[in-house]
């Protein structure tokens, strides 16, 4: 089996995102924050909204949720064999997953674009104490969080493992994606013409359910307990 997560799942954590329309968010622009055109020609307004939203601590505070933990289980079990995820937070880390494919990064991790050197999101936080931009401290280079911002490549080995898992499995399980942009909108098709079973798990419907073995319009966190927690049904067995 192979999972594959989206924003859902985080949402049930309290991860906001550039989609939320309350809150400090809605004073920095994502088309600004998000693009990696906008951070190269001014770097200072991400650092300004990190600074202000408190960026760290928002993931500090957010734990993994029943639906992250249930996922670890099932690759503790041996059941699956990975997680290909389309969020930024590193729950699913968090939660015990050790095989985590990123397509969009981890919002943690901090790099610097010069010499690759990289940082806690922590430490950074500090460092925009005193300066904003903050500079590496190796060799004074832009520092941009390991993230995949718009207009940016995602990255290319994340891409190749999540086909190469996808067109491997037996079951390939959507959990709080609506499977609408590249390559979440591809990935499970490539699994269906390789043999896998489909399974979507997401509050609302999703473009591809028609395409789906099985599709609950449920949240991951209640959902994917009550699944691992269901025995596999008995095959009858001729008795002697
Ligand atoms: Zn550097």
């Amino acid at each position: 089996m192979v999972a594959f997560t989206g924003a859902g799942i985080s949402e049930e954590s309290g991860i906001p995102t550039y989609r939320d329309t309350n809150g400090l968010w809605t004073k920095y622009d994502p088309s600004k924050y998000a693009s990696i055109d906008y951070f190269l020609q001014d770097p200072s307004y991400y650092w300004h909204f990190f600074r202000e939203v408190r960026y760290p601590l928002l993931f500090e505070s957010a734990q993994p949720n029943p639906g992250h933990l249930a996922l670890a289980d099932l690759e503790r079990t041996g059941k699956l064999r990975c997680v290909i995820t389309q969020n930024i937070d590193g729950l699913h880390q968090e939660a015990g997953s050790t095989r985590v494919i990123e397509l969009h990064g981890n919002t943690r991790i901090i790099r610097c674009l010069e010499c690759s050197k990289e940082f806690t999101a922590e430490k950074v936080y500090e460092m925009t104490e005193t300066r904003i931009p903050p500079l590496c401290t190796d060799c004074g280079g832009l520092l941009k969080p390991a993230v995949v911002f718009f207009g940016e490549q995602l990255p290319q080995d994340a891409v190749h493992d999540a086909y190469a898992e996808a067109e491997a499995c037996d079951l390939f399980l959507v959990v709080g994606s609506s499977l609408v942009v590249y390559p979440a909108a591809h990935i499970p098709v490539r699994a269906k013409e390789c043999g896998a079973r489909l399974v979507i798990i997401n509050k609302e419907p999703t473009v591809m359910d028609t395409l789906a073995d099985a599709v609950l319009n449920a949240k991951a966190g209640t959902t994917l307990p009550q699944i691992i927690a269901t025995p596999a049904p008995q095959r009858n067995t001729p008795k002697t």
